[in-house]
């Protein structure tokens, strides 16, 4: 499940990580009863469309656009969708299956592992409406003391900069984001549209974009030196020309004369984050 402030996508994938049958609705996030109740009527609903009984379900990962414990049962940060301190049992009560809550950025990081195995080390960065980000470190996520690990979307670039989310001004989130690249009302499709037709007000204002993007990469880079994974909704728009100009920024700021390896594009754009909710049931049920 992938629970967003304006709609929700389900999709179910067997053992293989592979979808088996998919479902997205428009409902309005709010923190009431009735709320939970209608999604998990869909999901009841969903589940009898395929024809599956109820065992054969290992369980249902809600992703969140927010911070989750350790335990995967509390949201422990969610201002964007004003859920701080929902519990996991305001779905479990109305489903007879596990059920769990994971960092949407984090998920879409599993994906990616699931699909790249041999992934060792990578920062993982989602950049869709919001920014998110996962560090895989010897093949797993870094979880993080306090749950909040790869909160790389509150680290101020600008001190007088647009107001975050979180409170706080010049946040990356507010440079790096897809909020921050595109017009209200304008879509990912729109933009790239008139972009790759070269015209020149588009071209300047991805310039802007890749040039503040470069310049969050290359902050990080120096922390963690490793691959970096540009994925979320940008992904399927990028291409390599674009990686280019990010390691030509990259390298003008960079004290270290490195060679352009280190950026790549998520090689699973589609409903990563929706299935990586779900694959740790498969991981478990597969280990077990
Ligand atoms: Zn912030």
């Amino acid at each position: 499940m992938e629970i967003l402030k304006d709609e929700v996508k389900m999709i179910a994938v067997d053992l293989y990580g592979r979808k088996i049958s998919r479902l997205a609705f428009a409902i309005n996030y709010e923190n009431a009863e009735m709320y939970y109740q209608s999604v998990c009527d869909k999901i009841l609903k969903f589940i009898n469309s395929m024809h599956l009984s109820d065992h054969q379900i290992l369980g249902v990962g809600f992703a969140m656009q927010a911070l989750i414990s350790p335990d995967k049962k509390t949201v422990i940060y969610g201002k964007i969708l004003s859920c701080t301190g929902l519990s996991i049992s305001v779905f479990t009560k109305y489903l007879p299956f596990p059920c769990s809550f994971v960092h949407d950025a984090e998920s879409a990081a599993v994906s990616e592992l699931w699909i790249s195995p041999e992934l060792e080390d990578a920062f993982y960065l989602s950049i869709s409406k919001h920014l998110g980000a996962a560090i895989i470190s010897k093949g797993m996520i870094l979880a993080g003391k306090h749950g909040h690990s790869s909160t790389i979307e509150h680290i101020n670039m600008q001190s007088d900069g647009a107001l975050c989310y979180c409170g706080k001004h010049g946040c990356m989130e507010t440079l790096c984001s897809l909020n921050a690249l595109l017009n209200k009302n304008e879509t990912l499709e729109d933009f790239f549209k008139y972009l790759r037709l070269e015209d020149s007000s588009y071209m300047i204002r991805w310039n802007h974009f890749l040039t503040n993007l470069a310049k969050a990469i290359n902050m990080l880079h120096l922390i963690f030196d490793t691959d970096f994974i540009l994925g979320g909704y940008l992904a399927p728009y990028l291409c390599e020309s674009d990686l280019a100009f990010l390691h030509e920024k990259i390298h003008q700021m960079t004290p270290f004369d490195e060679p352009s390896d280190f950026l790549r594009i998520s090689k699973m754009p589609k409903h990563n984050i929706a299935i990586g909710a779900a694959l740790p049931y498969i991981q478990e049920f597969l280990e077990n």
